[in-house]
């Protein structure tokens, strides 16, 4: 996948993302290509738009130059694009690994996305004691998350409309 260079409103540059997300930040109109790709474009049904290669966000956004992110429910569910640590399915909710009732910390390597009938069944048990591995570990936001939840991402920011293809130029 080709990454695209973001640059805050100033024109600094802020982080890079997917040519897919980037494509999705313009069709939302947070954010102008500044740059194409000479050779490819992105067309769907009703709307065909040059591949974008740098994109510069519409509205300045104050990015946290700390080193970790603060955490939140939202962000979590925005770092796993919303997708449940158990079984992939859609998640709305934030479940502790290690759970509070055992003492476990409201924190990026402590909590995933989970839907709401696997937060369910694994209740008050660690992933072992549940019988319910995690599909992938928690992390620390990456710098593209970051700039993503500065932004107020909705965290399906991934999610191509179905129309939407990349295709070479004639
Ligand atoms: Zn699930």
């Amino acid at each position: 996948m080709r990454d695209t260079l973001v640059l805050n409103a100033s024109f600094e540059p802020l982080s890079t993302v997917t040519l897919n997300r980037a494509v999705v930040l313009v069709l939302q109109d947070k954010a102008v290509v500044e740059q194409a790709h000479p050779d490819l474009r992105m067309r769907g049904a009703a709307v065909e738009i040059p591949a974008p290669r740098v994109i510069r966000l519409c509205r300045y956004v104050r990015v946290p130059f700390r080193r970790q992110a603060p955490w939140s429910r939202r962000g979590v569910l925005v770092r796993d694009r919303h997708r449940c640590a158990y079984c992939g399915g859609r998640a709305t909710t934030v479940d502790h690994v290690v759970p509070r009732a055992q003492g476990g910390r409201d924190s990026w390597l402590n909590t995933v996305a989970s839907c709401a009938e696997d937060n369910h069944r694994k209740a008050d048990r660690t992933p072992e004691q549940a019988g319910m591995p995690l599909l992938r570990e928690p992390f620390e936001p990456t710098p593209a998350d970051a700039m993503l939840l500065a932004m107020g991402g909705r965290g399906d920011l991934d999610d191509l409309p179905d129309w939407l293809a990349v295709r070479a130029a004639a």
